[in-house]
C-alpha cells in the first residue's frame, strides 16, 4: 500500500476546495494517528557552550505517516491545534518523552540529559486538566518537576490572556517554562513582566545573525535575561563561529546541528553508552 497514501493529497486541485479537502482528509488520519500511536519523539541534545556536555534534550515530534513516510512537525503541529487533536497527542508527547527520559536516567545516571524539554501549544495550556496530566506523568515516571522544562511561544502566552493557571500551578510543583523563539513574537517586553517564566530560547535568527565585533540581538537578550533573573538557551547554531561568538558574549548553553540534529531514541542511547564506557 505504499505510496497510496502519498499519493492522494498531491493530486488534489489547487485552490480553496483542494485546501479544505486535504485538511479534512489529513484531519481524519491524523485521529487515526493518535489511536495507532504512528508517531515518534526525537531528541535533541541542549549543551553547555564551555565544554559541549550534554545539559538536556528538547523532545521533538515525528509523525510516520504508513503511506507518506516521516512528516515534519509544521505540516500537522498546525492542524492539530485547529482541530484540537494537539490536546491527545500532547497528552501522548508527555507520557513517551517522560518515560524514555527516566529510563535513560535509570541506565546511565549522571551522564543522561539532566533536562527534558517538552514544547506546549496554547491550546494544550488551555486544556482545564493539563497541569493534572502532567503531575500525573511525572508521578508515574517517578521524575522530579524541576527536570522538566515546557517551552512555549510568546504568542502562545497572549492567546492565553489571564488563563495562565496551568502555567503557575505547574511552576509551583517546580516544573520550569521557558519562551520558546524569544524575540519574534509581539509585546515581549510587558509579556516578561506579567508571564510566569524562567527561561529563554532565543530564536535562532538572532544567533546566526551575529557579525564579530558588532554589537547584537543576542547580546541585548543575555543582558535582558541577567536583569531579569532568566536562564537563556541559544536555538539553531549552526557553525563553529556562532558558537564561539556566543561563548564571547557569555552565553552558557546551546543548541543547534553544530552539536547536534535531533536524535532518535536509540541513537541517543547509544551515544550515553558509549559515554558510560569512556
Ligand atoms: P521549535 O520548538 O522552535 O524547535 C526547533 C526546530 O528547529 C526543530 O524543528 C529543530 O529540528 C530545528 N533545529 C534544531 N537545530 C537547528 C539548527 O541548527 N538549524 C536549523 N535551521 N534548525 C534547527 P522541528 O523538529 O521540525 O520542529 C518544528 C516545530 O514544531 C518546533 O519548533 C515546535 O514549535 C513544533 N513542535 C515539535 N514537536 C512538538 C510537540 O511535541 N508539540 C508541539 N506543540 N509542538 C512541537
Ligand atoms: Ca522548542
Ligand atoms: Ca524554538
Ligand atoms: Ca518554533
Amino acid at each position: 500500500a505504499k505510496g497510496l497514501g502519498g499519493s492522494r493529497y498531491l493530486t488534489y486541485e489547487p485552490g480553496m476546495a483542494g485546501t479544505v479537502a486535504n485538511h479534512v482528509q489529513l484531519g481524519a488520519e491524523l485521529r487515526q494517528a493518535i489511536i495507532d500511536e504512528q508517531f515518534t519523539l526525537l531528541y535533541q541534545p541542549i549543551v553547555d557552550l564551555a565544554g559541549g556536555r550534554l545539559m538536556g534534550v528538547e523532545a521533538l515530534v515525528r509523525w510516520t505517516h504508513p503511506g507518506r513516510g516521516v512528516i515534519p512537525p509544521v505540516e500537522f503541529i498546525p492542524l492539530a491545534e485547529r482541530n484540537g487533536l494537539i490536546v491527545p497527542l500532547g497528552r501522548w508527547v508527555v507520557r513517551e518523552a517522560c518515560r524514555q527520559f527516566a529510563a535513560w536516567s535509570a541506565e546511565h545516571g549522571a551522564a543522561a540529559p539532566a533536562v527534558l524539554n517538552l514544547n506546549v501549544s496554547a491550546r494544550e495550556l488551555r486544556e482545564p486538566g493539563y497541569a493534572d496530566d502532567v503531575a500525573a506523568a511525572l508521578a508515574d515516571t517517578g521524575l522530579s518537576p524541576h527536570r522538566l522544562v515546557l517551552e512555549v511561544t510568546e504568542t502562545a502566552v497572549l492567546q492565553l490572556g489571564g488563563s495562565v493557571t496551568n502555567l503557575t500551578r505547574l511552576r509551583e510543583l517546580g516544573v520550569r517554562v521557558a519562551l520558546d523563539d524569544f524575540g519574534t513574537g509581539q509585546s515581549t517586553l510587558s509579556l516578561l513582566q506579567n508571564c510566569p517564566v524562567d527561561e529563554l530560547k532565543l530564536d535562532q535568527s538572532f544567533t546566526q545573525a551575529q557579525v564579530t565585533g558588532e554589537p547584537t540581538i543576542a547580546a541585548a537578550v543575555l543582558q535582558l535575561a541577567r536583569v531579569l533573573g532568566l536562564h537563556v538557551v541559544a536555538e539553531g547554531v549552526e557553525t563553529p563561529q556562532q558558537a564561539q561568538r556566543l561563548r564571547d558574549i557569555g552565553y552558557h548553553a546551546a543548541q543547534g546541528y553544530h552539536f547536534a540534529r535531533p536524535l532518535s531514541a536509540g541513537q541517543l542511547g547509544e551515544s550515553l553508552a558509549r559515554r558510560d564506557d569512556a
